[in-house]
């Protein structure tokens, strides 16, 4: 199952429910970043921005990505330990970019942008950067 979005997260009780149905059928449930269901971790919805955003952006599902774990455990505490790696595969987007226009190397999709209302586009081999897996 699907824990609630953390509390210094929150987009609103609107938002939040929309998010967290967007990202379960996008996302088949699964860790963005290891693949592992929410059916065997606990998987969270995340946005990939840590900037305070107002509600306007925070209700594009091109922000959230479902990530296994808590703030200091498993892909989604890899994250905040190793920003350098979660910025280069797309996981987390500077603060100045649009999440839609920043490919995710994503564990159920490949790479791929994600849009506004849960959609998937594939980037050909030739546009995206090269997965960055090494710790
Ligand atoms: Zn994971």
């Amino acid at each position: 199952m699907i824990s609630p979005i953390a509390r210094s997260d929150d987009p609103g009780p609107v938002t939040a429910v929309r998010i967290t149905v967007l990202l379960a059928d996008r996302d088949a449930s699964r860790c963005a970043a290891c693949g592992q269901s929410a059916d065997a971790a606990e998987v969270a919805p995340v946005p990939r921005q840590c900037s305070r955003l107002g509600q306007v952006e925070r209700s594009s599902a091109a922000g959230w990505l479902l990530l296994c774990g808590t703030a200091t455990t498993g892909c989604r505490g890899r994250v905040a330990d190793e920003p350098g790696w979660a910025r280069q595969n797309g996981l987390t987007v500077a603060a100045d970019r649009d999440p839609a226009e920043v490919p995710v190397w994503h564990a159920v999709h490949g790479l791929v942008w994600l849009d506004a209302d849960g959609g998937v586009y594939p980037v050909p081999d030739s546009a995206g950067p090269g997965r960055r897996d090494a710790r």
